[in-house]
């Protein structure tokens, strides 16, 4: 029993949680709610309330992110800001990264299980910062501020905002972090930190924390920036108190989430059919001659199974039944960032438009199985860079939602996944000449958040305009990055040929860049992105996943000389096979089959390559019309090549107009050579279940599959044995890594 109870008629906070989670489970409505009567008594009243605390909030995010922000935050608006209950649930959220709104919710969960209200004590200006993905985060990287709302002596709410930053102190310069494999590689830890009263940050915290991070600068703007979007919100709700009464208050809150949860069954009813739905996803972490810790040299595909369920009243239900293993990766994932990502992804396919809140994670249940990368049940493990599963498993979520578009005729609404929004390129080093000489530089180029999406089916996908995780995706302006990463200017962008997924409508196309290391020393560099597989669960109905990533870059190079002499340089990778670094350059130049690579040292002069992701495709491309596919040779999203052997179309280049010419005879032969030619190619399902059974039974499978499948029948018994029944496999099968 707490000794000063902060919550309504004399409870303890605990004792408000607790009642709350009784009465979702005894009710299956948001606290015991059956009737919105609120809105039903004055819809104008109830709406306008909602309308003017979103409105709230959404100025609160303008205001905050031009008050103060580091540039990643300011340039693609990498923030978000929410109002929560007292137990914390949200009941409106800004706009903004999505993917953080129930993440926060989950770290005031936190305190008040751990009796925060008795001690440290949660008091009117009282300021909290938490980062723990073992607290309801997604990374060390995304930072949380939360503040309590007091009405007279009662909490009445909470407020929180949360940033992305540059770097948080890890084991090298950078924000996805490839080489942390524990927690202590992660960088600083606040977990459900105070760090401030009577709304002033400590000033023995702000000495702390910016010696904790190698962008002390940006860590403080953005702690203040997260702290004035706050304050705005808390005085938002008191305007808004004495406007309607705390009474209307409370109940509106309780209301608003109750709607959301409404909203959830109402729209699911709508645009899905009930029944099961399911989806594969894989992504591959290809770190034997990585890592530089000898427990992380190990190549893995992370598993990543879905199986969905749609009730006949609306209800989701989820599981990850079946994942491969958590492990010394920075991949793993806590339930911030499963949470987070279910959440973004369902506002954005199933919930858009009308109240949108944390009725709807009471509307879906889930579960992540303990001890694979979903749910690791180990705080110790790094947690740095979930988004290496996170992206791709969440993929399987929008196929398998997208079967039920498609079933109830919403084809427009169809999407079979996205880009990979990897971190193309990462790292950091310190200016060696020039008026900033001896300052550190970070490589954040956050046009990742503009990737390629999926096609629907009806139409191609959004070029270069989409991220799971920020509904707003934005490449921001190179200007901006090379303002914040002067030590590496662009020498080059412009669109990647063959990005896309194949399909009668292709997927989302994507652009290259060439960056060159300038004026600097020690320079770190990494990324992280697929490279040996296919990211998420590919295309749908026929269409192709998009095409995979990378690795190119060249030191020791004559780019002195080539400036000197204003020479030609490599302007982009269009032809890996033909590349313009071979063709342009003297020094030593690297390929890499896989992506993701530990970080390296550059020297001025050497060359960087990095390369956004396309999204998958849908349908057959022997139906996609030829005039979109000499469209797409004149736009540079596909080469001659590639569209003679995929889509059989046949096109010559006319050197006097400039421009791709469709040879309309040449490619009906073509298209019906490649019919034909599937016929005789093509394997009746019994034969080519024997040829893949074999590499099962005769052990012939590799070291990185062969891992996956051992962890996932290690860790499910439902999913080994329906791995054993499909392949038809003895009761004690094994699968071990040799
Ligand atoms: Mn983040």
């Amino acid at each position: 029993m707490s000794k000063n109870p902060l919550g309504w008629n004399g409870k303890s906070l605990k004792e408000m949680l607790n009642e709350s989670e009784e009465l979702i489970e005894k009710t299956k409505r948001y606290y015991g709610i059956e009737k919105l009567s609120l809105k039903e008594k004055d819809p104008f009243r109830y709406e306008r309330s909602y309308a003017s605390l979103r409105g709230a909030l959404v100025s609160a995010r303008e205001t905050a992110l031009h008050v103060a922000a580091s540039p990643i935050v300011k340039e693609i608006g990498e923030l978000c800001f929410a109002l929560y209950t007292p137990e914390g649930d949200s009941i409106v959220v800004s706009t903004g990264i999505l993917v953080h709104v129930h993440t926060m919710s989950e770290a005031i969960k936190f305190m008040i299980r751990e009796d925060y209200e008795d001690d440290p004590g949660i008091n009117l200006g009282d300021i909290f910062l938490n980062n723990d993905p073992n607290c309801g985060n997604v990374h060390t990287t995304d930072v949380q501020t939360l503040i309590p709302i007091y009405w007279e002596n009662e909490l009445i709410g909470w407020a929180g905002g949360v940033t992305h930053q540059i770097d948080a102190g890890g084991i090298t310069p950078g924000h996805d972090l490839v080489s942390a494999i524990q927690r202590f590689d992660d960088g600083i830890y606040y977990t459900c930190r105070k760090i401030g009263s009577n709304d002033k940050i400590w000033k023995d915290h702000m000495i702390n924390a910016k010696r904790a991070v190698r962008t002390p600068m940006y860590w403080e703007l953005d702690e203040k920036c997260r702290m004035a979007g706050n304050l705005m919100i808390r005085d938002a709700v008191l305007d808004f108190i004495k406007t309607e009464g705390i009474d209307y208050y409370k109940r509106f809150m309780r209301e608003a989430i109750e709607e959301g949860r409404l909203i959830v069954l109402e729209r699911v009813k709508e645009r899905l059919i009930p029944g099961r739905y399911r989806a594969a996803s894989f992504f591959d972490i290809a770190f034997k001659n990585e890592a530089w810790q000898p427990r992380a040299k190990i190549d893995k595909i992370s598993n990543m199974p879905i199986e969905i369920v749609i009730g006949e009243e609306g209800g989701i239900s989820l599981t990850f039944d079946g994942a491969s293993g958590s492990g010394p990766n920075p991949m793993n994932c806590g339930k911030g960032a499963m949470e987070g990502g279910q959440w973004v992804l369902l506002t954005q396919i199933l919930i858009y438009g009308d109240k949108v809140n944390d009725g709807a994670y009471f509307a879906v249940e889930k579960e992540y199985p303990l001890g694979t990368w979903c749910n690791p049940g180990d705080p110790y493990l790094s947690y740095q860079s979930p988004w290496g599963n996170l992206i791709p498993a969440y993929t399987g979520m929008m196929k398998s939602i997208s079967y039920g578009l498609f079933s109830r005729g919403f084809r427009e609404e169809v999407v079979p996944g996205y880009g990979f929004t990897g971190d193309a390129i990462q790292g950091g080093g310190f200016y060696s000449s020039g008026p900033l000489k001896g300052e550190r530089w970070s490589l954040s180029t956050f046009e990742i958040s503009g990737q390629g999406l999926g096609a629907s089916a009806v139409r191609d996908g959004l070029n270069w305009g989409y991220a799971m995780w920020n509904p707003e995706a934005d490449l921001g302006d190179v200007e901006t990055w090379e303002l914040f990463q002067g030590g590496i200017p662009y020498l080059a962008r412009r669109v990647k040929p063959n990005s896309p997924g194949h399909g009668k409508y292709r997927g989302g196309a994507n652009y290259e860049g060439i960056a060159m290391i300038a004026y600097s020393r020690e320079v770190d560099f990494f990324g992280a992105k697929e490279g040996l597989c296919f990211h998420g669960s590919g295309g749908m109905h026929g269409g192709y996943p998009h095409g995979t990533g990378y690795r190119l870059y060249a030191k020791n190079t004559n780019m002195k000389e080539i400036i000197q002499q204003q020479a030609d340089y490599p302007l982009g990778d269009p032809d890996p096979r033909n590349g313009q670094f071979e063709k342009y350059l003297k020094a030593d130049i690297t390929r890499k089959p896989y992506c993701s690579i530990y970080p390296i040292i550059l020297e001025n002069y050497d060359l960087v390559h990095f390369a956004m992701s396309g999204g998958p495709g849908y349908g057959d491309p022997l139906e996609r019309k030829p005039e979109r596919v000499e469209q797409d040779l004149n736009d540079g999203i596909y080469t001659k090549d590639i569209v003679y052997n995929v889509y059989g179309v046949v096109a010559e280049y006319d050197e006097v107009k400039e421009e791709w010419k469709l040879d309309e005879s040449a490619t009906k032969a073509r298209q019906q050579e490649l019919k034909n030619e599937r016929r005789e190619k093509s394997l009746p399902f019994g034969e080519y279940w024997e040829i893949e059974r074999k590499k099962i039974t005769e052990k012939k499978l590799g070291e990185a599959a062969t891992r996956m499948y051992s962890e996932s029948i290690a860790l499910s018994t439902n999913w080994a044995r329906e791995f054993k029944e499909f392949w038809k496999l003895p009761e004690d099968f094994q699968m071990e890594v040799k």
